[in-house]
């Protein structure tokens, strides 16, 4: 129940393991990350203890220094590792974190299994805007994401990174929490400010039906009608 990203010039597996670490209090029964390395997306994902991704990840050197994480509690499939996120398209290019619940998610699903067929590996609401978000994407993945939240109804806080722009995360908020952690030459997403304090104290606090998309050297902020904001850093004041 907590998702954390980053993008910037560090290695992204020891800084998303230390930020879902900090959000254990949210409970969570499985832990997942996605990274790039060397162009590919590579998910690794368990059920259980973050202890078992993380140990796995000491063992598998995941290069990269773009990724997000994810410790889920279950409310749609039962706790597995194929139910674990982060989940993704058919041909993998699309990898996405999620945090809350998608109510029209049978409806979206049976709509897409009738246009492309059944390629859905889980039994999560989640795994359907992944594949939601594939059907929009015409090489412009913050524009596939607004068409997707266009049809979703529920909770959400979701992170999305797509192969075929790997300079950027795309999140967006609905009734679940997400801040955005400022850095230099890297920027960080998260559920609660206590994941990113290790990293920085500057914070864009990201409200209800905002879209961020952050590069390693900036953050944006749009609003529903994909109009630019502009918000003020929340300068955190106490330590972890
Ligand atoms: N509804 C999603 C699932 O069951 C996300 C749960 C969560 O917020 O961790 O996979």
């Amino acid at each position: 129940c907590g998702i954390v990203g980053y993008i910037g010039e560090k290695q992204a597996a020891p800084i998303l393991i230390n930020g879902l670490s900090k959000l254990e209090y949210r409970g969570y029964d499985s832990a997942g990350v996605a990274i790039f390395d060397e162009g590919e997306i590579k998910v690794r994902k368990f059920k259980g203890r973050m202890s078992i991704l993380k140990e796995h990840l000491n063992k598998e050197k995941i290069q990269g220094t773009i990724g997000i994480g994810h410790t889920r509690w279950a409310t749609h499939g039962e706790p597995s590792d194929v139910n674990s996120h982060p989940h993704t398209n058919c041909s993998g290019s699309i990898a996405l974190i999620h945090n809350g619940i998608i109510e029209n998610y049978m409806k979206l699903k049976e709509w897409l299994i009738e246009i492309n067929g059944d390629h859905f590996k889980s039994e999560t609401d989640s795994e359907v805007i992944a594949h939601l978000i594939d059907y929009f994407y015409e090489g412009d993945l913050l524009d596939a994401v607004y068409k997707a939240i266009e049809k979703m109804e529920g909770a959400y806080a979701i992170g999305v990174i797509c192969k075929d722009e790997p300079d950027k995360i795309v999140a967006v908020r609905k009734d679940s929490p997400l801040i955005v952690g400022i850095g230099e030459n890297e920027n960080f997403i998260a559920s609660d400010i206590p994941a990113l304090l290790k990293y920085t104290k500057d914070m864009y606090l990201i409200e209800n039906d905002e879209i961020v998309v952050l590069s390693k050297d900036g953050v944006k902020i749009f609003n529903e009608l994909r109009q630019e904001v502009k918000r003020d850093v929340f300068k955190v004041t106490w330590d972890a």
